[in-house]
């Protein structure tokens, strides 16, 4: 089989549940990670002969056909230019989380914050931003053991150690027992009735655990966040948060109670107000 042709195998068989330039992104990536045939030799040498395992072909076609996350099938994806290992135990990074992710680093370049990130999942904010800024000391928690053993493994992957990945539930958090430049949470945020919009190979194989919040209860990890927040920041610490888009109004009102300061919400490249950020003074 030629190159071109086992791509156009994948992109056939995923044009049946994607729209089609779903189908040629995903086989791509696929070509990328599971073949090693980059976009370029994709273009250039489409007419080479490639040898591969048909079963394994047959397999990859048969799970991302059942909606399965091509992230999660190949085990890794990109994330803010850096490669992120992922399984069904952490949330596949969003361009969005990108967007959060260069509002700080471009914010304290050159400085040297304490940073702590609630809710890491694999690590993506924690470790960019680690990297990102040089002289930024991390820590991350998050409620699952199997996330943080992902988060260690991208940090190794990614060569940082100046993160400490700490296993705790915020909900119960009474006191975070030190103070910090910056706090950033993508937490939980889809709410419950809002999975009859969701895709399949989100809603049936992303962890239910860092997705979703009750209906009656959007703001409860920003409400908790936030409180822990107001003893936990420096004087001017910040807060970052990304966040359901429906509720922008709602979190900067919450913010605006509980005494935080420039209180901004900051729309991502969809135009959906997506991070909301605020200053702590005392
Ligand atoms: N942005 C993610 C999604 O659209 C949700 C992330 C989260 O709940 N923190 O599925």
């Amino acid at each position: 089989m030629t190159i071109k042709e086992l791509y156009n195998k994948y992109r056939n068989a995923l044009a049946e549940i994607y729209p089609l330039h779903e189908a040629k992104a995903i086989a791509q990536c696929v070509m990328e990670y599971q073949h090693s045939i980059d976009k370029k030799t994709l273009l250039v040498f489409d007419t080479k002969e490639l040898s591969c395992d048909n079963k394994i072909v047959e397999k990859n076609i048969k799970m991302l056909k059942a909606h399965y996350p091509v992230q999660y099938l190949n085990g890794e994806c990109e994330f803010y230019g850096r490669t992120f290992i992922v399984d069904e135990n952490v949330l596949i990074p969003r361009n969005e989380t990108e967007e959060l992710v260069k509002l700080i680093s471009e914010e304290y370049a050159g400085k040297n914050p304490e940073i702590l990130d609630i809710g890491c999942g694999s690590g993506a904010i924690s470790i960019s931003l680690a990297l990102e800024i040089k002289n930024a000391l991390v820590e991350a928690i998050d409620i699952s053991k199997k996330a943080l053993i992902i988060a260690e493994k991208n940090a190794l992957k990614n060569k940082t150690s100046n993160i400490k990945f700490i296993e705790c539930d915020i909900l119960k958090c009474e006191n975070l027992n030190k103070k910090y430049d910056i706090i950033v949470s993508n937490p939980p945020y889809v709410l419950e009735k809002e999975k009859i919009q969701m895709q399949d190979n989100v809603l049936n194989y992303e962890p239910k655990l860092a997705l979703f919040v009750p209906n009656n209860k959007p703001l409860m990890f920003y409400e908790k966040i936030a409180s822990l927040a107001t003893t936990a920041l420096k004087n001017n610490g910040k807060l970052y948060f990304e966040i359901n888009q429906a509720f922008g109004k709602e979190t900067k009102d919450m913010l605006k109670d509980k005494g935080f300061n420039d209180i901004k919400i900051i729309k991502d490249i969809n135009d959906n107000d997506r991070i909301v950020e605020a200053i702590w003074t005392k």
